[in-house]
């Protein structure tokens, strides 16, 4: 997806983007599990706009942080709840 707001801080989708998705995902018969996105600079933890304009209370979302290293960023999982925060435990390659 593309950030349509086009900055390092905030981050915006276009609907129709966001409808081929969806219809993409549906026409191969697969199932939504999951989005994740980068943080550039700040740690791998939901902003409060992560939080405030999450529309996908169901599913994993995945945080990238390269605020440490810009090699090998940072990675958390989420659910995010109403205001809850509930972190996810996935397996990392380098655990
Ligand atoms: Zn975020």
């Amino acid at each position: 997806m593309e950030n349509m707001d086009h900055s390092p801080n905030s981050y915006s989708m276009d609907l129709d983007q966001v409808r081929k998705v969806f219809d993409l995902v549906h026409s191969r018969n697969e199932e939504l599990v999951g989005i994740y996105h980068s943080h550039p600079t700040t740690k791998a933890y939901p902003s409060l706009k992560d939080i405030t304009y999450n529309n996908y209370p169901e599913i994993t979302h995945i945080i990238l942080s390269f605020a440490h290293s810009k090699i090998q960023p940072d990675v958390e999982a989420f659910q995010i709840k109403g205001v809850r925060v509930i972190p996810f435990k996935i397996n990392k390659i380098n655990d």
